[in-house]
């Protein structure tokens, strides 16, 4: 419980520190999305997401809320399937062409794979590029290791 209690310090001083960075103000419900997010080592939904958050916010905060760092690059949303929808920390855009993701059929859980980067490609004349949005479908090692991986996929 201690460890618990030390990371909670430590998210809420960094939560306040990139609304800072980003030139935003800070709100309770924008510190609390981003406190819910870097308290997990997976990409969260908005429902994951709210049940982690501290206060409780009308459909409209936390909505805007989410808009408003999505927008300045502190969220990145993952698209599963067109439908799921989940989110992490960190930018990817033109600038930075960021990493990929990786789909667990299994558990359904995404994960931020920053050490592998998105790869830059090289376009033919007339195209511009905006972003690489990679996802990798496979077995996560948490089930693997469940030996969840010979069953039906
Ligand atoms: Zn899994
Ligand atoms: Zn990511």
């Amino acid at each position: 419980m201690q460890h618990r209690c030390i990371c909670h310090t430590f998210a809420f001083v960094k939560a306040a520190e990139i609304l800072g960075d980003h030139n935003l103000k800070r709100t309770s419900c924008r510190e609390d999305i981003i406190k819910a997010i870097m308290g997990s080592d997976v990409a969260l939904s908005t429902d994951e997401i709210r049940k982690r958050m501290a206060g409780d916010y009308d459909r409209t905060t936390l909505y805007r809320s989410f808009k408003t760092l999505e927008s300045s690059h502190i969220l990145h949303k993952i698209v599963v399937d067109g439908q799921t929808v989940k989110y992490a920390l960190g930018d990817t855009g033109p600038e930075n062409p960021g990493h990929v993701h990786f789909y667990c059929n299994k558990c359904h859980t995404v994960i931020c794979l920053e050490d592998v980067p998105n790869l830059k490609y090289d376009l033919p004349d007339g195209f511009s590029y905006n972003e690489t949005d990679v996802l990798i479908k496979g077995i996560c090692p948490r089930c693997r290791e469940k030996g969840e991986d010979d069953a039906e996929n």
